[in-house]
């Protein structure tokens, strides 16, 4: 591809069609071999083993650091292995500072790394920059966050953010899962490391497990590729292409995923059954609260298009009750005291006709009135 900046809708379709390819192949191919000749010591072409470097991951991370506008991206095995290779930038003693509504996988983590590796975590409720500021300690290396906040749907502000933490030198990281390059880029607004379950919306179609880690900066870039090598979480080819694949028509997705969630989020508004809907403004993801927590277990029953499951992102409507699954591993006080409450059911809004969506919600609650 020229240098010229194309737009997203481009840059995502045209990921894996290079020009510089052997076979001119439109779809990139899948190197599925792990070690490569050497024609003398000293002569290589660039790949050796496919931990190291790998060709058809590289196309995958060459595109996610464009479209993050970083400088380096790493393919991961999952989302919480891109969080683990972002983490072993810290060491025992750190401390970080993370948003109160924060995925339940990486609460779990980070709840781990306290117990058994001596890091420190303190959680920001992401509204105030002052209260954030005074959570700083000298051991503080970091700010993690997500935006927008999940299951509660709150944006927290990234230049409010990336402020704090340049003036007290700290790496600022957001995981970007929930709105993807083509709604938000973090690095644009201050971030230094971008972090995706790419399991989510970028593969889209509830298929693949991987994850993203985008890096700004020589040197940090360089550190976490000797990460990613020395640890060796990186992405299978075929999962690297399958992901690629799904990546092309995410800005498509998206478009319907929001335009479907705006309509979910006006029916919804107006069910009486309901006693608040959370949507951040974009995007497919939405939650809401039922007046009645005893109406949460036949509501979920009468459903009958959107499953009941956990994940988000896919072309297919998802609901999740955040209590006992994606959230679960979160302390029940903990939880209801930043209004994680057991009212509370998430929607991933996939890509059906809205009216049917909405027939489907419509006969769910007709059942539990
Ligand atoms: C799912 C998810 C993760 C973890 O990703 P996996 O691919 O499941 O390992 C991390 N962050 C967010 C926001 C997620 O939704």
């Amino acid at each position: 591809m020229s240098c010229q900046q194309h737009h997203n809708e481009t840059v995502f379709a045209q990921i894996g069609n290079q020009k510089q390819e052997s076979l001119k192949a439109i779809s990139t191919p899948i190197y599925l071999s792990t070690s490569y000749r050497h024609n003398e010591i000293g002569h290589g072409h660039g790949y050796d083993y496919t931990r190291t470097g790998n060709p058809t991951r590289d196309v995958l991370e060459e595109a996610m650091a464009k479209l993050e506008s970083g400088d380096k991206a790493f393919a991961t095995t999952s989302g919480m292995s891109a969080i683990q290779l972002v983490f072993s930038l810290f060491a025992s003693g750190d401390h970080i500072i993370t948003c109160r509504d924060v995925y339940g996988g990486s609460y779990r983590y980070f709840e781990m790394l306290e117990q058994k590796q001596g890091f420190q975590f303190t959680y920001w409720s992401g509204s105030d920059e002052r209260e954030l500021a005074e959570q700083i300690k000298p051991e503080t290396k970091a700010i993690f966050i997500e935006t927008p906040t999940n299951p509660l749907m709150t944006n927290i502000d990234m230049t409010a953010v990336s402020r704090v933490a340049k003036a007290h030198n700290l790496l600022f990281i957001v995981d970007n899962t929930v709105y993807t390059p083509y709604l938000q880029k973090p690095i644009a607004d201050g971030a230094d490391i971008v972090i995706h379950s790419a399991t989510k919306y970028l593969a889209g179609h509830n298929d693949v497990l991987a994850g993203v880690v985008v890096s700004k900066g020589e040197k940090l870039s360089k550190e976490l590729d000797y990460i990613h090598n020395s640890i060796g979480s990186t992405l299978s080819p075929f999962d690297c292409w399958l992901l690629m694949r799904g990546m092309k028509t995410l800005p498509l997705r998206m478009r319907q995923h929001e335009d479907n969630a705006s309509q979910v989020k006006t029916y919804l508004e107006s069910q009486p059954l309901v006693k608040n809907v959370l949507y951040p403004g974009k995007g497919g993801m939405l939650s809401f609260l039922l007046k009645d927590e005893t109406r949460v277990v036949p509501f979920l029953q009468a459903l009958s298009l959107f499953t009941f499951a956990e994940s988000l992102g896919g072309v297919e409507s998802l609901i999740t009750y955040p209590a006992t699954q994606t959230h679960a591993e979160i302390p029940e006080d903990v939880r209801k005291s930043y209004g994680l409450t057991n009212e509370l059911l998430r929607l991933s809004v996939g890509i059906e006709h809205a009216d049917d969506l909405i027939e489907d919600l419509k006969q769910g609650f007709a059942a539990v009135e």
